[in-house]
């Protein structure tokens, strides 16, 4: 479903993705894991272009993106959630999720609220349909922008780091969420820091430094069996 080619990324002088070659298959989830600074969400955010990739390419769907993709199209097929929750203030749960539908998708409205009282059932947050975004916990938050993105109908789902900004006892009920999605056959790249997290879901866990890749395997190989010293360390770190 998706291909990156050597893909690069520089700020100026600043080289931060150096060539990442990475293939995704449909139905894969993907945690991509490495050290503060290593590209992990300038990645993400070459994928759905609000960062242009300086050099490579990206396969999205058998089709190359480039300056003649629309953009809009391809965010509604890739959704994207942040550490940082995005909701609508000054919107209630249920209105944030039926935004895009009803003013990107062009769905009816009753149908688009029936679509996203499912969504948010199924995220655990049916009940808070009617509270703003100021009435909700972070995790609750974090639910709700899940339920947001998934009313796009996405093809693939890039999360970046959507566990850190909450507290401890929060993580759980959003990394639920991402789980059941996980089980339920959507495609994943998810940026973490939660190694045992990214042990137990992922189908393949992306090590990144200096702006490439520098393992890629299943879970028990890359946290078992690292084959290089910079993982090994890494490892040793963060575990
Ligand atoms: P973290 O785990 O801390 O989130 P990361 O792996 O996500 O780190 P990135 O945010 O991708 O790292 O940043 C990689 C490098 O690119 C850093 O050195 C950062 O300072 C630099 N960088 C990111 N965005 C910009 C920007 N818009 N302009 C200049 N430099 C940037
Ligand atoms: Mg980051």
């Amino acid at each position: 479903i998706l291909e990156l080619q050597g893909l690069e990324m520089a700020f100026g002088q600043l080289s931060v993705l150096r060539g990442v070659d990475l293939k995704v298959e449909e139905g894969e989830s993907i945690a991509i894991i490495g050290p503060s600074g290593s590209g992990k969400s300038t990645l993400l955010r070459c994928l759905n272009r609000l960062e242009t990739p300086t050099g490579g390419n990206v396969l999205f769907e058998g089709n190359r993106i480039d300056a003649r993709t629309d953009i809009n199209q391809l965010r509604t097929r890739m959704g994207m959630v942040f550490q940082q929750f995005n909701l609508f203030p000054h919107m209630t749960a249920l209105a944030n999720v039926m935004e895009a539908p009803v003013h990107v998708r062009g769905i009816k409205r009753d149908q688009a609220e029936a679509e996203a009282r499912r969504l948010l059932e199924k995220v655990g947050m049916l009940e808070k349909a009617n509270s703003f975004p100021r009435q909700l916990s972070g995790g609750q938050k974090q639910r709700v922008a899940i339920a947001r993105c998934l009313a796009m109908q996405p093809r693939l789902l890039l999360l970046d780091e959507i566990t850190s900004a909450l507290d401890p006892e929060l993580v759980g009920e959003v990394l639920d969420v991402v789980r059941d999605l996980a089980r339920q056959g959507m495609t994943m790249l998810l940026v973490t820091h939660e190694m045992r997290f990214a042990r137990e879901f992922a189908d393949r866990v992306v090590f990144m430094d200096g702006g490439v890749v520098v393992e890629v395997g299943p879970p028990e190989e890359v946290f078992t069996r690292p084959k290089s010293e910079r993982l090994r360390k890494f490892l040793t770190a963060v575990l």
